[in-house]
């Protein structure tokens, strides 16, 4: 009778195959240049909540494996992953597609990057403190996924999406654009990892909004953070790891408050604990995976003698990035055209979709993509693999703003990108989806 049972819990639950998780410490030792904002003038004066990154390895019914690392901290660039997922492949055998990256975003931790002088103000030795930051964290990462791969045992994974409704269209807030339209995606992702006896080992939650709660001196996760804490003191013995989605235009509101974040964070755990105590749908054993890097073109760049007279702007950004454009144009001879954009995609069995893209997305993307590819059947994480630039939808580009033009200036990129930048990035993404669905 029992064999009968577990006959019917294989087929029916449909076994991932199996699941390890780890986590490290990322916090960083003593004080550094902390990410997000402009104008934070000095180095981090203390610790209010640590930092991790938190991986979950995948073995799928044919034994491929496969590994998702999260961090709590504002982005990793390109020349961060790149090492990263080099050292993986070498070690443990894993492909760039096999690798999802996702930071959370939170604008209360480290700089991190080799290239902080085109983004931050910071001097030698602080920006020497953010490369040695940065040089321990691509070890760390890769020791991290070792001890997820080591920690592979047999796993049901299931979904659902909840919902959590305090993200805001930022864009819609702001005084002299309250005319734009106000598109939020609220659905929050739920991924149970249960060990077969049913006992929670892991959850994937994502929610698209920014981890801007918080913007004092002292280190922390904002409301992911928190929302980590509370659902891990919510089911004890369960790692909670936080996927951002396409919340590059949303900001959790109101806000500066420590209560709020903490709020903000139980408001996630409540959401996500209605959708583990429901009936969740088991995601199919065979987790296909593909990644791919898609050119996205930048509009025309201004004149050589532009660039010069910007080096002398009041706004020090404006005078940075001016900086910047023409060291790479002595350097180059030009500013490049188009940016090497990643698009990743994983695809559970025909349960599930998990697309994972590059960049600060705004919420168009998270409700067109999803509208495609099934509400109930897809979530879109964005700050994925690489953090180099908001990436703003056609509508988003046309109205200009911070996401669709400003932002490019703090990033250090030659942009605005061109008009064709969401059907590029749309497009990429069907072919991957049609490639993991053979
Ligand atoms: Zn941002």
């Amino acid at each position: 009778m029992k064999l009968v049972v577990l006959f019917l819990l294989c087929h029916t639950a449909a076994i991932a195959g199996k699941a390890g998780l780890a986590r490290v410490d990322i916090t960083p030792q003593g004080s550094i240049m902390m990410a997000g904002y402009g104008f934070r003038d000095h180095p981090s004066e203390g610790v209010r909540q640590r930092l991790y990154a938190k991986a979950l390895a995948i073995e799928d019914d044919r034994g491929r494996r496969s590994v998702m690392v999260t961090f709590d901290l504002v982005g990793v660039t390109r020349d961060v992953a790149d090492p990263i997922a080099e050292r993986v492949e070498k070690q443990y055998g894993l492909k760039r597609d096999q690798l999802l990256l996702n930071c959370s975003h939170t604008h209360s931790g480290p700089i991190v990057g080799y290239r902080a002088r085109t983004t931050y103000t910071v001097n030698a030795a602080q920006e020497a403190d953010v490369r040695r930051y940065t040089d321990e964290l691509i070890a760390q990462t890769v020791e991290l996924v070792g001890a997820a791969l080591k920690d592979l045992s047999p796993a049901l994974l299931s979904v659902d999406i909840a919902n959590a409704g305090f993200a805001v269209n930022r864009r819609r807030v702001v005084a002299a654009t309250r005319h734009y339209p106000q598109p939020v995606d609220h659905d929050t992702l739920v991924i149970a990892v249960r060990a077969p006896d049913g006992k929670l080992r892991g959850v994937v939650f994502g929610y698209a909004c920014h981890a801007t709660v918080l913007g004092d001196y002292q280190i922390n996760a904002d409301w992911p953070g928190y929302a980590q804490e509370e659902i891990e003191k919510a089911h004890p013995g369960a790692m909670a790891l936080f996927l951002a989605g396409c919340g590059a235009d949303q900001n959790p509101l109101p806000r500066r408050k420590v209560e709020l974040a903490q709020t903000y964070g139980k408001v996630i755990q409540e959401a996500v604990s209605i959708a583990l105590a429901g009936k969740m749908k088991p995601l199919d054993g065979t987790l296909q995976t593909a990644f791919e890097r898609v050119p996205l073109p930048f509009d025309a760049h201004p004149p050589r003698e532009e660039w010069l007279r910007r080096t002398q702007d009041r706004d020090p950004s404006v005078a940075r990035q001016a900086r910047h454009m023409l060291e790479i144009l002595d350097k180059e001879g030009k500013l490049p055209e188009s940016y090497p954009y990643s698009v990743q995609v994983w695809r559970f069995g025909s349960s599930f979709t998990l697309v994972a893209l590059a960049g600060e997305v705004v919420v168009d993307y998270s409700l067109r993509l999803r509208a495609q590819l099934g509400w109930n059947n897809s979530w879109i994480a964005s700050y994925s693999n690489d953090v180099f630039a908001y990436i703003p939808s056609l509508r988003v580009l046309k109205e200009g703003g911070y996401e669709g033009a400003t932002a490019m200036i703090a990033y250090g990129q030659p942009g605005p990108f061109a008009p064709a930048v969401e059907e590029i990035i749309v497009h990429k993404v069907g072919q991957l989806v049609e490639r993991t669905g053979k």
